[in-house]
């Protein structure tokens, strides 16, 4: 079974949709006309609930199917897309560009919108399913952790589920194919943040300060210690300064200096010990030097983990939709950041990739010349609808 062929049918629809949500992009809680237009559609497929204002500007439309949630056993699964854009300024040139100054689909949420919502409209038109199927429409993955949200407002209780699913789109991976990992597949982030307070002086009299740009330089490079170092060579992790900043001028010694990063890792031991030694080596080289230095580990996303049978059951659908040669176990995890990592902390869940061809040479995602490959709604779509058919049987 490859694409379903009603999907198939209103492919070109669902790309006007994904070339409309392109144009008006809109970020992080901020997602009032995209969703208001999600609630429209999913109302318009005759979804028998559709519940807004979750998570400020989250949708999830309830598609119950034949039997309802007594001839299904109470059987549900939910289905997640995240909506919302990143504050970049496209430079695509496409005649759907962003109509925002500042703002760009440029991680193709708004073809996982549109997925969804063609599973939606399949799923409510049909209803070849027993039990319920929610589909959660999630707003702020990309900055303020909407799938977080969304849990603490109480999705799982208010939509009482078994399983949940995820999927990402992937550029520069074969178009069509799937890929997925049990375990970890993103890892968890930190933003990390040093300020380190000395003396400042002239820079021709340095014995009268107490040099900031010194003590920074050398944490720098005690830092890069902490994954050599500490975490067992197999085991992931990541320590970067991606900004550094004090001084102003040539021959002024500066009070202080300022150190920005992110850390990432996958076990929470490794996150707890790259916090302490972070911790530990700016404060400690700080005071070595006689100076000050206050350490900052903020925790963001916690690691994506892909539960094993939900795993096995999205490989099932994906192999249904792709065939075999085009399911793909993914070789090792990516250090980036996922929001859904807190719906599978609350939920037995799976996040596969699908991949959206086009080279590996273009543009990928968060890149002012991104675009999402519209030749693979369909199948994304098709993924959605056979995960429900194949995990909710009507016999
Ligand atoms: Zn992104
Ligand atoms: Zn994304």
């Amino acid at each position: 079974m490859p694409i379903l062929n009603r999907i198939a049918e209103f492919h070109p629809e669902m790309t006007a949709w994904r070339q409309d949500f392109h144009t008006h992009p809109e970020t992080a809680f901020e997602e009032v006309r995209t969703s208001g237009i999600i609630a429209e559609k999913l109302r318009q497929f005759g979804c028998d609930e559709v519940v807004t204002g979750i998570a400020r500007t989250g949708v999830v439309g309830v598609i119950r199917g034949q039997g309802g949630n007594e001839g299904g056993g109470g059987r549900a699964i939910g289905l997640r897309a995240d909506i919302d854009a990143l504050p970049i300024e496209e430079a695509t040139g496409l005649p759907y560009a962003s109509q925002t100054r500042g703002k760009m689909h440029a991680c193709g949420h708004d073809g996982h919108a549109t997925m969804l919502l063609g599973a939606a409209r399949y799923l409510a038109e049909t209803r070849n399913f027993s039990g319920t199927v929610y589909v959660i429409f999630q707003p702020a993955e990309e900055a303020g952790g909407g799938g977080n949200v969304m849990v603490q407002e109480g999705l799982f209780d208010r939509f009482p589920m078994q399983r949940v699913f995820g999927m990402h789109n992937w550029p520069g991976a074969p178009e069509g194919s799937f890929y997925w990992r049990y375990g970890p597949v993103m890892a968890a982030t930190a933003n990390i943040k040093a300020t380190i307070t000395g003396k400042g002086a002239h820079g021709a009299m340095p014995h009268q300060g107490n040099d900031p740009i010194v003590i920074a330089a050398q944490i720098v490079s005690a830092l890069q210690s902490v994954v050599a170092r500490n975490i067992e060579p197999v085991e992931g992790g990541v320590l970067t300064i991606g900004h550094i900043q004090g001084g102003d001028t040539w021959n002024v010694i500066p009070q202080t200096v300022t150190l920005r990063g992110t850390a990432r890792w996958f076990k929470p031991e490794v996150g707890d010990m790259l916090e302490a030694k972070f911790t530990s080596l700016v404060t400690g080289i700080a005071a070595a030097f006689g100076a000050e230095a206050e350490a900052v580990f903020d925790r963001g996303y916690p690691a994506t983990v892909n539960e094993a049978e939900s795993t096995d059951l999205a490989v099932k659908a994906a192999l249904a939709v792709a065939g075999e040669a085009r399911v793909v176990e993914m070789p090792k995890p990516t250090m980036g950041g996922e929001d859904f990592s807190f719906m599978l902390n609350a939920k037995p869940g799976n996040y596969i990739m699908l991949g959206a061809g086009r080279s590996p040479a273009d543009p990928q995602v968060h890149h002012p010349k991104y675009d999402f490959n519209d030749a693979i709604l369909p199948i994304g779509a098709s993924y959605w609808a056979t995960l429900a058919e194949q995990l909710l049987p009507r016999d």
